[in-house]
């Protein structure tokens, strides 16, 4: 089996993932920022985290996982003041539109999900230890801002150059572009657009900076060292470079020594985002009529660190690619021929060590699924030719469902399309699997017209099982 690899972004290459804690991982996720309904680009991000987290425990490792809730920051108060709702009541209603998403989509819960407005005084502590080290200043306006010509490692996650750093230069919103990197803010002295959203502060009244969040409660759950930081690349820059800014800063460690960055979802070549109004959030889909593995599906189909372009036919695809694995997962289920399973041996060995191989190459998923269609044509291969008995089929639907505990959609144990049948054709299917069990095939061709003549069709196939199709 191959060691378990990841491509860094902090230092631009593919290498071999060690734990500080052997066993142990904790990983940190930038989480959602509860001002809308994520749209299924920020689903993308969060699924591919889910990907890497089933990943490591796939390969054994125990995995906390925190995600945090961003429930202030300049877009929050901005939306809920035109909405004329108080900020509290106004983010409650997109957390919980989010963890019912997450649901929806399979994505398995984090151990926390810690919201920005209950960890103030972790964010007050943490600015004021930036200030003891001298890398915070207040300025003129009373905000609080970070120094960034204090700290010589500006810039090594983003790779920014240091001669364009312009110390001194202060930059108060939330999110900014690369090419105006300056001191950022870490305290927001209070203005009239924040209303009512305010707390006391050293510094005066104010709000916390977006990114000084992150820093603070990922060291109050996973410490001040830890294994995996996560979140889309546009997170990078200036997001998580501040945070590495203000977390060194302060403790003078080395903070997090795996940085994973997925590509963005993208809609006819743009980014898919709410600023550009190309979005569907998982409701449009859901109301589409489309399932939360369907779009699963499709979100963890291509590589992470690849452009993913969303198209519906994507969507019709996973729709028929997953009924192909339930008609499989079915047809298994029926198999009763005696056998001790041996003539799958050698395929469940191959496919099981494929699996994991792709997966530890950097979450190489199309390898990963390309070994599941494989297996998905022998498996079907073998029944065809009746050389599969009922031992060899568990066996090959319990590698089905390890593949799935990264995969999530393949829902080897629901109740599958085929029971959507009415039940009276079922029964009638059944009674002819029993006819030609005991040998009286006048009963089952009789049962066959009855079928027939009930507007179903129903083809045996090896095994003492059978496919029935709507005439
Ligand atoms: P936000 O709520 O804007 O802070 O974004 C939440 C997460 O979604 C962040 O990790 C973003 O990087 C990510 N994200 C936003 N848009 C996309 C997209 N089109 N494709 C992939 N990830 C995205
Ligand atoms: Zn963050």
């Amino acid at each position: 089996m191959k060691e378990l690899e990841f491509y860094n972004t902090l230092e631009h290459r593919q290498m071999p993932f060690r734990s500080l804690v052997p066993g142990k991982v904790g990983m940190y996720t930038c989480g959602p920022t509860v001002y809308n309904f994520a749209h299924i680009g920020n689903f993308r991000a969060y699924t591919f985290e889910d990907i890497l987290r089933r990943t490591l425990e796939y390969f054994g490792f125990e995995v906390k996982q925190v995600m945090n809730l961003t429930d202030v920051d300049d877009k929050t108060i901005r939306d809920s003041r035109k909405a004329g709702i108080p900020l509290r009541d106004f983010t409650r209603k997109y957390k919980d539109a989010f963890f019912e998403d997450i649901k929806f989509l399979n994505i398995e819960p984090a151990a926390v999900y810690p919201a920005a407005t209950e960890h103030i005084p972790e964010m007050i502590a943490l600015i004021q230890k930036l200030f003891d080290r001298g890398l915070a200043y207040q300025a003129e306006d009373k905000s609080v801002y970070f120094a960034i010509d204090k700290f010589p490692n500006y810039g090594k996650l983003a790779r920014i150059d240091r001669d364009n750093q312009r110390a001194g230069v202060r930059i108060n919103t939330d999110e900014y572009a690369k090419d105006s990197v300056a001191d950022f803010a870490l305290w927001k002295a209070w203005d009239e657009n924040d209303g009512d959203v305010v707390w006391d502060s050293p510094w005066g009244k104010g709000r916390p900076g977006w990114h000084i969040e992150c820093s603070a409660m990922s060291s109050k759950y996973l410490g001040e060292a830890f294994d995996l930081h996560t979140g889309g690349i546009d997170n990078m820059f200036p997001h998580h470079e501040d945070e590495i800014a203000q977390s060194e800063g302060a403790s003078g460690k080395k903070w997090v020594n795996y940085w994973l960055h997925c590509e963005h979802l993208m809609v006819g070549g743009e980014k898919m985002s709410k600023s550009l109004g190309n979005f569907y959030t998982l409701r449009d889909l859901k109301a589409k009529g489309y399932t939360g593995r369907e779009i699963r599906f499709v979100l963890i189909g291509a590589h992470y660190r690849k452009k993913l372009n969303f198209t519906f036919e994507a969507l019709a695809q996973a729709r028929e690619t997953l009924q192909k694995f339930d008609d499989l997962f079915a047809r298994l289920k029926k198999i009763d021929l005696a056998g001790d399973g041996a003539e799958v041996l050698d395929v469940i060995d191959r496919s099981d060590a494929a699996f994991a191989d792709a997966m530890a190459d950097d979450l190489n998923i199309a390898g990963a699924l390309a070994v599941l269609h494989e297996l998905m044509r022998n498996a079907n291969r073998l029944a065809d030719e009746g050389k599969l008995s009922q031992a060899g089929a568990e066996k090959l639907l319990d590698l089905f469902r390890k593949f799935d505990k990264i995969c999530g959609c393949l829902a080897v144990d629901a109740a599958r399309a085929e029971e959507s049948f009415p039940e009276e054709i079922v029964a009638l299917a059944e009674a002819r699997v029993a006819a030609r069990k005991a040998k009286n095939f006048a009963e089952s061709d009789r049962l066959r017209d009855e079928i027939g003549k009930l507007g179903f069709s129903i083809k045996d196939l090896p095994g003492n099982t059978y496919q029935l199709k709507k005439l």
